[in-house]
């Protein structure tokens, strides 16, 4: 053992494993919030920076909506402050949990489903054609009001089996 690496193996397996469960459940529980959030919050008092992103049409340069990445992302950067001064403690992978599940929210509904950035052209797999069929049921409705689908990750299941019943061209 050379001097460099006792920072790793002062955490035993459990510790390890723990931090891994807290990283795993804060992803699963944004799906949670991100649905009360779009429900509760961006169809309400905060329509005001999501309105745009329910118009039909606009460029999706930059959208209004996007205020919401920086209101998820400041209690992640505390977090990742207060969880890595000193040794790394649980903050710490509760703020990784948060930047995780941003970083896949962004790639399925700001690059897979609105095409922001040209990335990741061919994904068509039967769990990315029910989100996006979920997501245009959302965009449906252009108004605040009698929204539905509000999740990102994780939609109702009819959709995943519809999409897993429509054959697809090779
Ligand atoms: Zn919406
Ligand atoms: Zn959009
Ligand atoms: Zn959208």
């Amino acid at each position: 053992m050379y001097a460099g690496s006792g920072n790793i193996s002062k955490y035993s397996d459990m510790e390890i494993l723990g931090f891994a469960l807290i990283t795993l459940a804060v992803f699963v529980g944004m799906e949670g919030v991100t649905w009360l959030t779009h429900k509760f919050i961006m169809h309400g008092l905060g329509w005001y920076f999501h309105e745009d992103h329910h118009q039909p049409g606009y460029p999706h340069v930059f959208e209004k909506n996007d205020f919401f990445f920086v209101i998820f992302a400041t209690p992640s950067i505390l977090l990742f402050y207060f969880g890595s001064r000193g040794e790394l403690n649980w903050m710490f992978f509760v703020g990784l949990g948060i930047l995780l599940y941003g970083i896949c929210y962004f790639l399925v509904h700001d690059v897979l489903i609105h095409r922001r950035f040209k990335w990741f052209d061919k994904t068509n797999n039967w769990y990315f054609r029910g989100l996006r069929k979920a997501h245009k049921i959302h965009h449906k409705h252009l108004d605040k009001e009698d929204g539905e689908c509000f999740g990102m990750l994780f939609v109702p299941m009819k959709y995943f089996r519809e999409a897993r019943s429509v054959p697809q061209k090779a």
